[in-house]
């Protein structure tokens, strides 16, 4: 019989109250699921005792899909129906993922839907899919480990995922009926389950070690509001990288010519792994290779010269450690905590130079593949309501997101670094007289500059009232929910008319960009100001242009002496070619001048406009009646 289990007082919901809740760490290389029981978060096993998932789907002709270990077994005989390390192509274009096409032995190709897809003997796959059978698995083992129906679950991202990766990710989410109760960043999670969400403040680096990614997080930890400082990364760096050296030292070793034979090059692969792990416990392990000629070579490796061997990896992750801590403006000695994520971090020599680096031990209390599985489930726990008294915790905008406005200039609505949830409304208004339409350019970016921005979503609000320029009044909302999704609505105030968009790009941003795109925007912040400026003053210039030939046209034959109207269109030529040229002081020049020269003829308009007003009215119809 199985033991009851009794809880503290107060500790814990009745049973029927408590809520079925998962955190998801969806890995490039594994992934794995985790819950709070009995108090206690930790990840779930599968029926072999296996922890980690795999992130390998192997697609066979008209069976359904096998995920995980035997995916990897089925890999070896069938690679090109196999499919690894798909959280690359997340929220990716074709376009955007050819590095990873050139890497893969799927074929990956391009349809006439914006995702790319990959062949299988079951059909044409994208990203997402792919994903959603992982978490299909996935939510399988928990429903049999828990025994119930979910309620929900956290799945981790990396902190540098835009928009169209999040959405990605969630979609694979709905698709494999998980209900997302909130995406996470992956080193918040890190550092929940580090329980530093709670009472602690400062400054921690996170550093994530994976199979094929190696990604840095610094963040600034403020009473539950994480806050990420920089991230910087290695997007093909990782445990694998190592494998392959120790390959080639193993085919040095053992003399082998025929190194592209397929099966040699796998049992040296998964040699390479087993080493790894037997050189944790072990100071020496031996080797056995099966050779392409069927004969085995056996040999032996110390821990020392393994350590050797992979050094080049670990010493290459330091780079972006060093570019993080720049860009986020921090010392070493501001540094509060280093968790370090990731199967590699187990190792010493990785440990040893991390420490060395940063000149503290890291924190490695909590086995680095389940670390952040465990913060994801902590959170997803606290989302269904199980655990009441906890801070919740809140992620920030990783890019500023913003509107553009005339002059090809953006208008930022919500600033990076930004608490979210969050809305930000701001109001514009037309530009021209009559203007029934506006275009809505949604852009994210620190640079001042359209171009230099990325653009996230076009839409048009119709129907504004036609009014002269400047009077409508359209306030634009965004709103980015608690995963760091973006909704923008535009509404006409005056009539009320509403247009809205939930933003989902075709395409995203690759950590590289949002990296260089902020680097950008603090190198070009000086040139940013200026051209700024610069576009200003030319908006201002053909406002008026715009302005003052269409009242020439209207009345300037009526009110205007022959000379007056040729000076007045002089000023207009002047202003005409200045404004298209760079020097803003003579912009402004040529501006004040029109302004002058017009005075006298935009009175002469006003009163004119009263007095059309006025015909055919008696003066005492404008009167008040006495009360
Ligand atoms: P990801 O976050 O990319 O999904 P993981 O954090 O699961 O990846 O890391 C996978 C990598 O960790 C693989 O290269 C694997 O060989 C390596 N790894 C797993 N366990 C160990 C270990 N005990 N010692 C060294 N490397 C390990
Ligand atoms: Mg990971």
């Amino acid at each position: 019989m199985a033991l009851l289990q009794i809880s503290e007082p107060g500790k814990s919901t009745s049973p029927h109250e408590h809520r079925l809740a998962i955190g998801i760490d969806l890995g490039t290389t594994n992934s794995l699921v985790a819950s709070v029981r009995s108090g206690i978060a930790d990840t779930m096993a599968d029926e072999n005792g296996n922890h980690l998932l795999p992130s390998v789907v192997h697609y066979a002709d008209g069976k359904s899909s096998v995920v995980g270990n035997d995916a990897l077994i089925a890999g070896q005989k069938d690679p090109v129906n196999t499919i690894s390390s798909v959280k690359r192509m997340m929220g990716r274009s074709f376009s955007e993922i050819n590095s990873v096409i050139n890497r893969s032995s799927n074929r990956i190709v391009d349809t006439d839907t914006s995702v790319p897809r990959i062949e299988t003997a079951s059909g044409l796959k994208s990203a997402i899919e792919v994903s959603s059978d992982i978490l299909k698995s996935l939510r399988d083992r928990a429903e049999k480990t828990l025994g119930g129906e979910l309620f929900g679950a956290v799945i981790t991202v990396p902190a540098y995922f835009d928009d169209a990766q999040r959405q990605a990710t969630k979609d694979a989410a709905k698709l494999a009926g998980l209900k997302i109760l909130r995406l996470i960043n992956e080193p918040t999670a890190a550092a929940v389950a580090y329980g530093l969400d709670k009472r602690v403040n400062g400054i921690f680096v996170i550093y994530d070690l994976g199979g094929g990614t190696m990604d840095v997080s610094i963040l600034k930890l403020n009473k539950g509001v994480f806050e990420v400082l920089a991230t910087a990364g290695d997007a093909v760096l990782g445990g694998d990288d190592m494998d392959h050296l120790i390959v080639d030292y193993l085919v040095e070793e053992s003399g082998e010519k025929n190194i592209n034979d397929p099966v040699f090059k796998q049992s040296a692969l998964t040699q390479a792994r087993k080493i790894k792990e037997n050189l944790l416990a072990n100071d020496t392990t031996d080797i056995k290779l099966l050779l392409p000629g069927g004969e085995e070579w056996s040999g032996q490796l110390t821990r020392e010269k393994m350590q050797t061997l992979v050094a080049p990896v670990v010493e290459k992750t330091l780079k972006p450690c060093k570019r993080a801590m720049q860009d986020a403006g921090i010392k070493k000695t501001d540094i509060n905590g280093i968790v370090l994520v990731g199967g590699p971090t187990r190792m010493q020599i990785v440990r040893k130079l991390i420490s060395e680096f940063f000149e503290q031990e890291p924190l490695t209390d909590i086995d680095p593949d389940k670390v952040v599985a465990v913060g994801a489930a902590l959170q997803a726990d606290m989302l269904a309501g199980n655990k009441n008294n906890d801070v919740l915790l809140l992620d920030v905008t990783p890019l500023s997101l913003g509107l553009e406005i005339m002059g090809g200039m953006v208008e930022k609505i919500i600033p990076r670094n930004s608490t979210i949830p969050v809305a930000r409304a701001q109001e514009f208004t037309t530009f021209k007289d009559g203007q029934t339409a506006m275009s809505i350019h949604v852009l994210q970016g620190e640079r001042e500059m359209v171009s230099d921005c990325r653009s996230l979503a076009k839409f048009e609000l119709k129907g504004i009232p036609s009014l002269v320029a400047g009077a409508a009044r359209i306030r634009v909302t965004f709103q980015v929910d608690a995963d760091g999704l973006l909704n923008v609505s535009a509404t006409e105030l005056t009539s009320g008319i509403e247009t809205r968009v939930e933003v989902i790009p075709s395409y995203g941003l690759t950590d590289g960009e949002i990296e260089s795109m902020l680097k950008d925007s603090i190198s070009h912040a000086g040139d940013d100001m200026a051209a700024r400026a610069l576009r200003e003053q030319q908006v201002e210039a053909d406002r008026l242009y715009e302005a003052v030939t269409a009242a020439i046209a209207q009345d300037g034959e009526a009110l205007l002496s022959e000379s007056k109207l040729s000076e007045i269109k002089t000023c207009l030529n002047t202003l005409d070619t200045v404004s298209k040229k760079t020097d803003r002081n003579a912009i402004k020049l040529a501006i004040e001048k029109l302004d002058k020269a017009t005075q006298e003829f935009a009175a002469m308009r006003m009163d004119l406009g009263v007095s059309r007003a006025l015909s055919g009215h008696n003066i005492n119809e404008f009167t008040k009646e006495p009360d």
